[in-house]
């Protein structure tokens, strides 16, 4: 199969989040089975092009459109491992991408538009054929209806569309000129069942465009496929969501093991082998080399170098991450006489202010550091190094996080909400059989709840060693690999219902 990712985001060139480890772990996982696939992305000032190899230019000279303006593009191709990648780069003066961030800018739902105009410019001319488009996320939604409205007309042969919510809160609104200067004449999409907001009859939603248009709509995880449909986890989408429900599938996210793994992670300053713990001595040593990655942190960061919980918490600082919940989880580590690491990114600068403020606070606290920055290798440390980390998110599509702490022996501890449900089955309160209890959850998003759910984490971590190895041992053997989502999507692909689904019918 040929399949076309068109997507904002491509771990590790140019990441902010889970959509950028989605999309590579995912086309990986079909490459190495035998299918073709490619990702267009735009050539963003920061693209990391350390990973890539053959950059050459691909098609010079194409021409794409705004409103009455034609502009140049470049298209280059790469290699990024056994994946073809083809990046934008455009003659725009607005320089679209030729910037410091990847989001954040008045213009963006314009530089989005522009892109996906000329994603399926290049694959009109270039005369590419995939049998599925795969677009993720508001940044590229418009390309089903565009695909649908302006190229199949054009002549561009028949292919599936799947679009893939990566999360609902964001949804690229925008005035009926900025879709007309698409190409796609703004008054024909204005309708309930196009692109017309549902609170605001005279604006574009070009998510909603993608839900009604796409042939398959999949999001991340099982239950957040449920929490969408409602007027609570709908973000104004719930009835489009209920409407759309026969096409709508929830495939839980997997992790890509060439990068999330103990054993061969080369950021670790001692790596360890999870597989394999058949006896004590096995897993004495993961203990050990975790305990290393600990004092490599401690020392780094000039904390006192105690056997205390090392607590962490690796996130955008957004609010849908539960930014006072965050905060409450470091305090009440503090009282409990843990340690805590907060890696945090991309804060609004309201919540930045409060955490510089917490750091200025805490400068002389050595139990706990804030590190506000985006940190690849120090996220892997922490993965490693720490014995729990806190997710204690108001709502999490599915959450990579967990997933990658339960990998590498580091316990979750979340709020029940999203794919954290699917992933996190508390120790004392889930019903599954014991072997699968792999952490600590609670419900409601306050204090209280996290209290209770911190407090006997801290205290099992402190006065049951049998009960928090069990704990590691049940994490650390479950198979997070890409593959079982690989065959899910691979069927959502060839037009069946998902794997779940099928088994409901
Ligand atoms: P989201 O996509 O909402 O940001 P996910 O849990 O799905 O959340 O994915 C987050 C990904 O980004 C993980 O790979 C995590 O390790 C990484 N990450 C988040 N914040 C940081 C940070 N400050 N530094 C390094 N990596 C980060």
């Amino acid at each position: 199969m040929y399949i076309a990712h068109i997507c904002s985001e491509l771990a590790p060139i140019a990441k902010v989040g889970g959509l950028a480890d989605v999309v590579y772990g995912l086309a990986k996982a079909h490459a190495k089975v035998g299918h073709q696939v490619e990702i267009i992305l735009p050539k963003y000032a920061r693209i990391d092009y350390s990973f890539l190899t053959e950059l050459k230019v691909d098609y010079s000279d194409l021409w794409s459109f705004e409103g009455y303006q034609r502009y140049s593009n470049t298209i280059w191709s790469a290699k990024l491992d056994s994946i073809k990648i083809f990046l934008i780069e455009s003659s725009h003066p607005g320089h679209y991408f030729d910037r410091e961030d990847i989001y954040g800018y008045e213009d963006d739902v314009d530089r989005f538009i522009y892109f996906v105009r000329t994603a399926l410019e290049y694959l009109f001319k270039s005369i590419k054929h995939p049998d599925i488009l795969h677009l993720h996320d508001w940044p590229t939604a418009l390309a089903p209806a565009m695909y649908q409205d302006m190229y199949l007309p054009l002549g561009m042969p028949k292919c599936r569309t799947i679009l893939t919510i990566h999360n609902l809160e964001h949804q690229g609104r925008c005035s009926p000129r900025t879709l007309s200067k698409a190409g796609l004449r703004a008054e024909g999409y204005l309708s309930p069942d196009k692109m017309q907001d549902p609170y605001s009859p005279i604006t574009i939603n070009l998510l909603k465009g993608g839900i009604q248009y796409a042939d398959a709509v999949t999001t991340v995880s099982p239950t957040y496929e449920k929490e969408i449909q409602t007027p609570e986890g709908g973000c104004g989408l719930d009835a489009v969501m209920r409407k759309a429900s026969s096409k709508l599938s929830g495939i839980l996210n997997g992790i890509d093991p060439d990068v999330w793994d103990p054993t061969t992670d080369s950021h670790l300053v001692k790596r360890y082998e999870t597989t394999v713990i058949s006896s004590d001595e096995d897993f004495q040593k993961i203990a050990r080399a975790k305990q290393e990655n600990k004092r490599f942190l401690q020392t780094y960061f000039g904390m006192e170098e105690t056997e205390a919980p090392l607590v962490t918490c690796i996130t955008r600082l957004v609010r849908q991450k539960g930014t006072a919940l965050i905060k409450e989880c470091l305090l009440r580590t503090l009282e409990l006489k843990g340690q805590f690491i907060l890696l945090g990114s991309s804060a609004p600068p309201e919540i930045e202010r409060e955490f510089i403020e917490l750091q200025r606070l805490l400068a002389t606290n050595r139990h706990a550091v804030i590190h506000l920055n985006y940190d690849e290798k120090l996220a892997h440390l922490l993965y490693a190094g720490s014995d729990l980390i806190v997710i204690p998110s108001l709502f999490e599509p599915c959450g990579l996080t967990q997933i990658i702490g339960l990998r590498y022996g580091t316990i979750p501890l979340v709020r029940s909400t999203g794919g954290l449900v699917d992933t996190v089955f508390d120790i004392d309160t889930s019903l599954l059989p014991i072997e699968q209890r792999n952490g600590f959850t609670f419900d409601f998003p306050d204090v209280s709840g996290v209290h209770w759910a911190l407090d006997r984490a801290i205290n099992y971590k402190q006065t049951k060693p049998e009960l928090w190895q069990k704990l590691m041992r049940n994490a650390m053997s479950a198979d997070y690999s890409w593959d079982r989502a690989a065959k899910e999507y691979l069927q959502i692909y060839e037009g069946a219902p998902s794997l779940r689904r099928a088994l409901l019918m």
